[in-house]
């Protein structure tokens, strides 16, 4: 019987989500549950120099976010745990030691002083450690760490031959044994390097898919090596693609947003985000579609879809997902997102929410542009004589001098201000008055928004406002026409 499917996201909580892990998260999400398996989460903070206070609680934060729910991890249990790194200390040392009575490690007693000396007399060729400790006798190597001087464990590489494995993505790679170093298994604190525990826990943790961004390809053989040493099954290895900009270098600050919580500031939904994270590096075979939703994507993706040419993160093809996103969401669901927004910025002023969100819906691409985008509402702004001139309607600012004027005693004396008496009064003047609706409308426009484009039109924008401010708008624009 085949295996059960099995992947791990196994973050070192060294800072923000970046979108290139969220992308191994979501990709190894998706293999398990697409193939009915598990995904579970493996905290990996052995590298306590690097820990980030709050990194953990990102973790989660951002997995609950996406909705990349985990079937096994420190949280919830399961049966391979513990699921943090340096709650395993007692397994990386079991296998270590094992690693050297079978003759596949051995422990080093360089000092620090001694290895940085050989990294600054490196010349040519020599890369790395020289091995001077793999030559000591095992019996004296065991009788001085029984003595207890500081140590490491390093592994013992292959001096000849070649290993080969096959990548999911990158197809089969051989490196020459001689040009791999004696890496560090564990430190003299009995830490593990991420090198062995990688390993060790994937192993003992059932993983059958180690899913991982390509910077770690060059160390695979490394691992290979270490999983033949003990003798174990090694996993299917599944390197992704690196990440670059339009500009084909490699994702950066430069380029915009690099993390998920970025991301969420500048306003794009998690769902939309998710979506463009799918395709950096996967494509849905003959599919043209472009849109998923998480669901969709646990029913049709496969690893053969992973592709490993450099995927470009595109902002405005993440723009593009976003508006497709925010205009298919439920009118309720976005007056809420609206009114959290608009809230704070109208502070105690009222303002009409249902029309607000109405007129934003289909122009809004992200939420961070919201706040610009309704200035003109939460902000009385000054008038120019400018603004109210507008060639094609053939007005300008003594025009709508009169035409506002007029307006003032109707709009003063309509006995409801709602997006149906608003427009029909206008109408009546245009009738009554003989000009023409650009005309009317327009100056209106600019007395209430002291802005010549506003999403949506005059009336939306008094019904917006509500009366009290609208007059009062209206009040100070003729106060300047006539000034
Ligand atoms: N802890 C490693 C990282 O955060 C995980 C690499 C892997 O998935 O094996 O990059």
């Amino acid at each position: 019987m085949p295996k059960l499917t099995k992947t791990r996201f196994a973050p070192s909580p060294t800072g923000i989500m970046h979108i290139g892990n969220l992308r191994s998260a979501l990709y190894e999400y998706l293999i398990a549950r697409s193939e009915g398996g598990k995904f579970l989460l493996r905290i990996e903070d052995t590298d306590r120099e690097r820990y980030v206070e709050g990194a953990v609680s990102a973790i989660y934060r951002t997995l609950e976010t996406c909705g990349l729910f985990h079937d096994e991890g420190p949280d919830i249990g399961g049966p391979n745990g513990p699921y943090v790194q340096s709650e395993r200390l007692r397994f990386y040392r079991q296998y270590a030691e094992e690693l050297v009575r079978s003759g596949h490690a051995y422990p080093c007693f360089c000092t620090v002083e001694r290895l940085s000396g050989l990294r600054e007399g490196e010349e040519g060729e020599f890369s790395g450690y020289d091995r001077r400790c793999r030559g000591i006798d095992p019996a004296e190597a065991a009788r001085r760490v029984e003595a207890g001087e500081p140590h490491v464990i390093r592994q013992k590489m292959p001096l000849d031959g070649e290993t080969t494995f096959t990548d999911a993505v990158y197809g089969t790679i051989t490196v020459q044994n001689k040009e791999l170093e004696d890496q560090i298994l564990l430190k003299t604190d009995g830490y593990p390097t991420y090198n062995f525990a990688n390993v060790i826990d994937d192993h003992l943790m059932e993983v059958t898919h180690v899913v991982r961004g390509s910077e770690y390809l060059s160390s695979t053989p490394k691992y290979c090596i270490l999983y033949d040493a003990l003798g174990w099954e090694k996993p299917a290895f599944v390197h992704l693609p690196l990440i670059v900009g339009e500009d084909g270098k490699k994702l950066s600050k430069r380029h915009g947003s690099t993390s998920f919580g970025d991301l969420l500031k500048d306003g794009y939904l998690p769902e939309a985000i998710i979506n463009m994270i799918a395709f950096l590096g996967w494509a849905p075979g003959d599919d043209t579609r472009e849109i998923f939703s998480l669901a969709e994507l646990e029913k049709i993706f496969s690893v053969k879809g992973i592709n490993k040419a450099p995927a470009v993160f595109s902002y405005s093809k993440l723009d593009w997902m976003n508006e497709q996103y925010i205009r298919g969401l439920s009118h309720d669901v976005w007056r809420e997102m609206i009114r959290k927004i608009a809230d704070p910025l109208f502070g105690d002023r009222p303002y009409e929410a249902d029309m607000l969100a109405r007129v934003l819906q289909p122009r809004v691409t992200k939420l961070g542009d919201i706040g610009e985008m309704i200035r003109f509402l939460t902000e009385r702004l000054p008038y120019d004589r400018e603004l109210f001139s507008n060639k094609r309607a053939k007005l300008d600012a003594s025009l709508a001098l009169d035409i506002l004027r007029d307006l003032q005693p109707k709009l003063e004396s309509l006995p409801d201000w709602t997006e149906e008496s608003l427009p029909a009064l206008l109408e009546r003047t245009c009738e009554e008055t003989g000009r023409k609706k650009g005309q009317v409308m327009g100056s209106l426009r600019v007395a209430l928004a002291a802005q010549q484009v506003t999403p949506g039109g005059a009336t939306e924008t008094a019904v917006i406002l509500g009366r009290s401010e609208s007059l009062a708008r209206l009040e100070k624009a003729l106060a300047f026409l006539n000034g």
